[in-house]
């Protein structure tokens, strides 16, 4: 028989961060500790807020200090998801995201199914202008409240409560594996942040080796790759495969590039 879920056996949401980019109002930060912890989750992630926590933060977060109070501080998101297999992004404008657009409570669930595996994040941007283009192409997705599109931008601990709530939903309606599942390869878990940038580094240094550019800006095309990989999950195995290809193809480039020389 499965156990219930109930008080005395808390669901597991592993390390799944709330992460708040940029906040320009320290009590938004209280509230959404507070409405975190309503729904169970506590590692709650700051990104270079603009103010330090004050009284309103403490105020609003009414009961959740712990929450506050655990909360660690990086200058950048980049920093703070190195180690994360999956990156959601919070956007409250669904046109300008060139991302996979998830619904809430698909984000929930996809986020719950891999918290076990290490460390997980849902992003949330500045209250006046949201998350930059560069955070979210830290995103491996994007995630939209269907609002509607004429008044479309929640307040921010209100959007961290609805992806809060979807996530408890996730985790109330999750069913308990019957017997013990064995964990999966280490290989074949998704890759980290990290890893998937360090890939990303070596692919940009390949195109230039192999003039792949021509003398456009490699921007664009790096864009479109980006999007294209962050799009298929790759494991920790792939990302090795692919960095071999990268390193021969770089070999290959610099052998050309010797010859061409010598017979010149
Ligand atoms: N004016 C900003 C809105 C910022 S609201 C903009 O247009 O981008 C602060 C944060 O709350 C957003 O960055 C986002 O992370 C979250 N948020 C607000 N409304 C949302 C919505 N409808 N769907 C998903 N996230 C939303």
């Amino acid at each position: 028989m499965h156990e219930p879920l109930n008080e005395s056996s808390p669901p597991a949401t592993g390390d799944l961060r709330i992460i708040l980019v940029g906040t320009q109002h320290p009590g938004n930060i209280g509230a959404a500790a507070r409405a975190m912890k309503t729904m169970g989750l506590s590692r709650l992630v700051l990104v270079a807020p603009e103010k330090p926590l004050d009284d309103d933060a403490y105020r609003r977060s009414a009961g959740a200090e712990d929450v506050l109070d655990a909360a660690p501080v990086h200058a950048t998101l980049a920093e703070a998801v190195a180690d994360c297999r999956l990156v959601l992004g919070c956007t409250a404008r669904s046109r300008r995201v060139q991302l996979e657009q998830l619904e809430p409570d698909v984000a929930a669930g996809r986020l719950l199914r891999l918290a076990g595996e290490g460390p997980v994040a849902l992003v949330f941007g500045r209250e006046r202008t949201g998350l930059t283009n560069e955070e979210l192409q830290l995103c491996h997705a994007s995630v939209h409240i269907p609002s509607d599109p004429a008044f479309s931008s929640l307040n921010l601990a209100a959007a961290v409560q609805v992806l809060a709530y979807e996530v408890r939903r996730a985790v109330l309606a999750a069913v308990p594996a019957a017997g013990p599942v064995p964990p999966p390869a280490p290989d074949a878990l998704p890759a980290t942040h990290e890893q998937v940038e360090g890939f990303f580094s070596q692919l940009a240094e390949t195109l230039e080796a192999i003039d792949f550019h021509k003398g456009r800006t490699p921007d664009s095309a790096m864009r479109k790759l980006r999007r294209l990989f962050l799009r298929t999950d790759l494991t920790v195995n792939e990302v090795r495969l692919l960095r071999g290809v990268l390193a021969d193809a770089q070999r290959m480039a610099r052998l050309a590039g010797e010859a061409g020389r010598l017979s010149s």
